[in-house]
């Protein structure tokens, strides 16, 4: 079983992947707990490139097909293998982001990006997608935090994202899990970390139920 979690920054999509992890693992589930961009040595390289905020000179047609590159190598490295031993594999971020960043936030064509997903995954699909939906306000408000809290020294380009254009992936998510209600599992994840974890429980319930 195939499952990803997406999200702006800061919306809690880590911390309830791993809260969701323990579940399962309690539960006597194999979990494998991958994260895009990165998930293997090779493609943890191009993330290092990818996140550098000293990299801003990097195109947006650059950017993406660094994106589908370390897709491509985390998806046969990781991924299938996973899935091929039965586990259950837990994703943050995967292709939905690359619709919602480089789609919907910089504006690349939608067409170009949902034929380079399919080439760099093999058509391999999550069966599910949580969503953790919040405004861009509180999650950048989070995310700034915990890099204050953390080191600091590591910029990330995010960073020098403005507001709108955060906001343009957020509307680009919710797009994308309107136009895929059967897969998307959309959960508010304005609340703390306990009150969401128990949103994602039930949501996901409720979907496995039905
Ligand atoms: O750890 P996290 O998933 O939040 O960090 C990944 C970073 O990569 C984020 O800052 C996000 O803005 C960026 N990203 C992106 N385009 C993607 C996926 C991630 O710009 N397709
Ligand atoms: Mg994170």
């Amino acid at each position: 079983f195939f499952i990803t979690f997406e999200g702006i920054e800061g919306c809690g999509k880590t911390t309830q992947l791993r809260l969701l992890k323990e579940r399962l693992e309690a539960m006597g589930e194999k979990v494998t707990v991958t994260r895009e961009p990165g998930g293997c040595p090779v493609a943890d390289q191009m993330r290092a490139i990818l996140l550098d905020a000293k990299n801003s000179a990097i195109t947006p047609l650059a950017e993406l097909l660094l994106y589908a590159a370390a897709r491509a190598q985390h998806v046969q490295e990781v991924i299938v293998p996973a899935l091929e031993r039965g586990e259950t594999v837990l994703c943050d971020r995967f292709t939905d982001a690359t619709v919602a960043y480089q789609g919907h936030g910089r504006g690349l064509d939608l067409a170009v990006i949902e034929e380079l997903n399919r080439l760099a995954t093999g058509s391999v699909q999550p069966a599910l997608t949580v969503l953790i939906d919040c405004p861009v306000e509180v999650g950048l408000s989070r995310a700034l935090a915990r890099i204050e809290a953390t080191s600091g020294d590591k910029e990330e380009r995010f960073e020098r994202e403005s507001l709108l254009f955060h906001q343009k992936v957020r509307n680009g998510y919710l797009t994308l899990a309107a136009a895929f209600a059967e897969r998307f599992v959309v959960v508010d994840g304005s609340g703390d970390v306990q009150q969401t974890g128990l949103l994602v429980q039930e949501a996901l319930c409720q979907r496995i139920e039905s």
